[in-house]
């Protein structure tokens, strides 16, 4: 029984192909795969991983959504054409936090989608939606997944929260905390706090321009946390070329592109 994640990208929204934007694989012991995040580079990315097959997308049963940047959603509209007009395929089971679905589909998606031909469409025909509540552990396969908001852009009027997963396997302690795009904020501190004894690894992510967003944790703030949780600490969402070498300041170091890590 094991888990694998594999990170298909490990850069940042601005990234290039050395490094493709941070989406995940994530394959249960059966070989079924979920993707975290489907952002625009996601054509290439899972091309890549499925080594040039054409149909990559016939590989993706189930898909999870962080938040609502391009980087993260931007290859949802043709997942969602190749599935719909795939013959047999069944339509991808989609895990989202409820304050995400309906902006998801009227605020990125519906310009796109909406029309085919014979009908119009919504999301559900498309994707099989279903609300998953922060705090909360869901299931999937032989994974138990538990959503947890982090705070990616701190607009005091218009805040943008994102939605990290702790991923377990059923019935298992041990995690992998995936942190999605966000700010190194107390709550996050928390919860890393919280799950450090069980953690195996956490996925951070992590800026490195040299001027920070403020929209991500960045390097030079990650470096001043102790010792045993950068002990536990890959880097991603890195910008290209890092001027950084993480690992000799305690951290596992930055994930690479197809970089594969397994729980169980
Ligand atoms: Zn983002």
């Amino acid at each position: 029984m094991t888990i694998t994640l594999t990170f298909l990208g490990a850069g940042s929204a601005f990234t290039t192909a050395a490094y493709y934007q941070s989406n995940l694989l994530l394959t249960a012991d059966n070989g079924r795969h979920m993707l975290i995040d489907c952002g625009s580079d996601i054509r290439f990315s899972l091309a890549e991983w499925s080594l040039g097959h054409e149909e990559a997308h016939a590989a993706i049963q189930a898909l999870y959504v962080s938040h609502l940047h391009s980087d993260h959603i931007g290859g949802l509209e043709w997942l969602a054409f190749k599935s719909y007009f795939s013959p047999g395929m069944e339509r991808p089971t989609l895990f989202l936090v409820e304050e995400l679905a309906d902006r998801l589909w009227e605020n990125a998606l519906r310009g796109g989608l909406e029309s085919i031909e014979e009908k119009q469409m919504g999301l559900s025909d498309y994707f099989a939606p279903e609300i998953v509540t922060p705090g909360q552990p869901f299931y999937w396969e032989n994974i138990c997944l538990t959503p947890f908001r982090t705070v990616h852009v701190n607009n005091p009027q218009y805040p943008m929260y994102s939605y990290g997963l702790v991923i377990q396997e059923r019935g298992k302690e041990e995690a992998f905390i995936f942190t999605a795009d966000t700010i190194l904020h107390p709550e996050l501190l928390q919860l890393f706090e919280q799950w450090v004894p069980r953690t195996r690894a956490i996925f951070q992510d992590c800026e490195t321009t040299a001027v920070p967003s403020g929209v991500h944790a960045h390097y030079t703030e990650l470096r001043t946390l102790p010792l045993p949780l950068r002990r536990k600490m890959w880097l991603y969402h890195y910008n290209p070329h890092p001027p950084y070498h993480p690992e000799e300041e305690g951290f596992l170091g930055f994930v690479r592109k197809g970089q594969h890590f397994r729980l169980g």
